[in-house]
Formats: structure tokens, sequence, C-alpha cells
């Protein structure tokens, strides 16, 4: 493929990215190549979805013997990897039953849509009100986008679908203030990702539940990012131990391969009857197969016990990295979805920042002007975060 290169992105693709100058070719473990065969770490992990690194022995092999079996039938007919992903997902969270879907947009979209069928079935169509909150992301459907708290992804996109209202995140007198009997749910990450890794204060998720409660509003938790073992958990929601009613997974979920997936209890799903909600590829073999693939490894002990492991190597040395430049006024997050907010005089320069990690062979996010993500491998090797660190050191040096 030597007749394609960078420049044709701005030629051939819609211009609503801005892709690095690099173009990867081959990935293995949290390594990658571009195609001059420069090497790179990577500490990005595609946006918190590369969850065990690229080209993991156990996800390939996975992949290439379903492809050698079966690519798609359509929801006109079940198949073996998605009967065994959506029981292997009930065993290990609260969920009764599964809905299969491609992206986190269309798992929050199929979650969003029940609340409202759910409430219309028990209790009428006045109780259709979605509360979310301002910061937060849900991907860029039209519903999610009105649900999301950032009114740059919905500018220009109007009319949008109503009856959403948002209140701020980690504040539980304004949620107070709004949530009531026409209040179907409330929806909410248990860690903003993209609005810039800000977790939940301690009591915010348990609070929003009693809220739910006593509205007969259904809590759902968005885990698109946080899910699939990302905090150290399997999913937030086990750490913070507050349920959801719904719950919705994408990004790690696949290891890489597109799927996503909202989970319920029985009572609730029983409102998708027949023929209110679906998907061509949802649930599609190669992606269940994947997904099942990914599952077994990151809902193992040691997998989980490992992020934390590698959340203490990597937040230790941010911090030494943080004495030396004295850059960053906050690093906070959890697992491997940390972020480290610039001080007010590096403000509006993460992409700098970001963007002199990849000159230095550093693979980083940013989320947001003032925020450098981190969100690598699950099993990101000790090796790689100290190489990761020593460019990230001379990225900052270059800085200031
Ligand atoms: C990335 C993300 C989404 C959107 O997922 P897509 O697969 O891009 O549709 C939704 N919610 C959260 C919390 C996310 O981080």
């Amino acid at each position: 493929m030597n007749h394609v290169a960078r420049a044709d992105f701005d030629r051939y693709m819609t211009p609503n990215y801005a892709p690095a100058p690099i173009v990867p070719v081959r990935g293995r473990g949290s390594r990658l190549w571009d195609r001059d065969d420069r090497e790179y770490v990577d500490f990005a992990g595609g946006i918190a979805v590369s969850a065990l690194g690229h080209a993991h022995p156990a996800l390939v092999a996975a992949l290439t013997e379903q492809a050698n079996k079966l690519w798609h039938v359509s929801n006109l007919m079940v198949t073996e990897p998605a009967l065994a992903l959506a029981k292997r997902l009930t065993e290990l969270t609260f969920a009764d039953r599964v809905f299969f879907c491609n992206s986190g947009a269309e798992a929050n979209e199929a979650a969003l849509k029940l609340a409202r069928r759910y409430a219309w079935d028990k209790f009428g169509s006045d109780k259709n009100e979605i509360v979310s909150t301002t910061g937060s992301f849900h991907g860029r459907t039209l519903f999610t986008v009105a649900t999301g708290g950032q009114g740059k992804y919905s500018e220009g996109f109007a009319p949008l679908p109503g009856g959403i209202r948002h209140v701020p995140y980690n504040d539980l007198d304004a949620m107070r203030e709004v949530i009531g009997p026409n209040t179907c749910a409330v929806i909410v990450e248990p860690i903003q990702g993209e609005g810039g890794v800000r977790p939940a204060a301690d009591g915010y998720l348990a609070g929003l539940r009693a809220l739910c409660d006593e509205h007969n509003a259904l809590l759902i938790f968005d885990e698109v990012q946080t899910g699939a073992g990302r905090t150290g958990h399997l999913y937030a929601y086990m750490g913070a131990e507050v349920t959801p009613d719904i719950l919705t997974s994408a990004k790690g979920l696949g290891g890489g391969f597109p799927i996503g997936a909202m989970l319920t209890t029985d009572e609730i799903a029983a409102s998708l009857v027949v023929g209110t909600h679906g998907s061509t590829f949802g649930g599609n073999p190669m992606g269940c197969a994947v997904g099942l693939a990914a599952l077994d490894i990151i809902a193992n002990a040691n997998t989980l016990q490992g992020v934390q492991q590698r959340h203490d190597q990597l937040i230790s040395g941010l911090r030494t990295l943080n004495d030396k430049y004295d850059i960053f006024s906050e690093i906070r997050g959890q697992g491997l979805l940390l972020g480290c907010e610039l001080k007010a005089q590096w403000a509006g320069r993460s992409r700098d920042l970001n963007a002199a990690a990849l000159a230095h062979g550093l693979l980083c996010l940013v989320a947001g002007p003032d925020v450098l993500r981190l969100a690598p491998s699950l099993l990101i090797d000790a090796e790689d975060i100290v190489e990761g660190l020593k460019r990230l050191d001379a990225a900052l040096a270059d800085l200031s």
C-alpha cells in the first residue's frame, strides 16, 4: 500500500478528524511501528480500546479461528459466540440480559431508548425525562450528543431530541433539584473520561442510586471507557459498590475489535419486546468471539491486580516528572485511566504536550485542552512504562 500517504487523508476523507502525522502499520503489545519503521510506546491504547495491547496472541487466535468458520448471519439467527459472551457477561456482572451492538454510542442509544420504553410501559408516556451531567460524553449519534454534556458536540445539529436536562457532575444537590416524577433515567460515567478524567466523588454514585430509587428512575452507568478492566475492576461500579440498572460497555470490550453491549436486568429487559430495537451487525460472531477471548483475560484476578501495580508505577513516575518540571496541578484517575491536569500557566497546551510526546516516540491522549490522558494496555510491561516515561521526560524538556 505504498501508493497512499498521510496527505491523502486531507484529500479523500471527510475533515472531521485531525490525525497525527504518522501512519501506523503494525503493533505488538505496547509498541507500535509506522510506515518508516519508527517505533512508538503506546500509552494511548487507541483511546482506551486496546485493553490487551496490540496483536495479543489469544485475540488473534480467536479472530482467525472464527474468521475461518462464520462471519455473519444477522439476528435472524443467533450464534455460539454471541450466546457464550452474553452468558459470561451475566455471570460476571449484576446483569441478567445483554444486547449487543457495535460501539459505545449505540450501547448508550439502546440504554436511553430502553429507559424511555420501560417507563412508557410501566408509568405512562409522561415519564420520559433524562438527566445527564455537564462535561459528560456519551457518543456521537444525535441522541447521545444531545445527552452528552459538552455543547460543542451538538452545535449546529438542531433540532435535537428533547426531554434531556443537564446538571453539574458530582453535585447531588443539583440532581435533587431536577429529578422528579417524570424522570425516566439518570445517565452518568463513573469517571468522566473525555471530559477530563474526572472521577465521581465519594458518595456521589450512591447518592444518585438513592435519588433514582426514590423517583422510580433508572440509573444508567456509561462504562464505555471505565469498563473492561480499565479501573482495575472488571467494571467501575464494582469498585464503587453501587449497582446500576443499565450498564453500557464498548471500547476495551473487544480489545480493539468493534463491539458494544448494553447490560440490564430481566425486569427492565422485558420492555425490549420483539421488534423494538435492533442492529444488523450487533452480536456478530467475529466481535463476540474476540470479546469472549478478551473477557477471559481481562476478568482474570491477575490481570485486574496487575492494573493496580501498573497504576502505582505510572503514578510514581509521573510524580517524579512533575517534581522536575512542575507542570501538572493534579495527577488523577483510577487503574489505567489517568489524567494529568496542566497548571494554569500551561492552560490550553495539552495538545502541544501530546505532539511533543509523539515526536519523541510516545503515544498519549488528551482529555480537553488542559488534561494529558493516559490509557495504556492493561498488560503493559514494566519496561514499556519506564521507556514511555523516559520519552515523556524528553517531551517535557522540549516544552519547558
Ligand atoms: C468513547 C465513549 C463513548 C462513545 O463510544 P463510540 O464507540 O465512539 O461510539 C461513549 N461514552 C463514553 C464514556 C466514551 O468514553
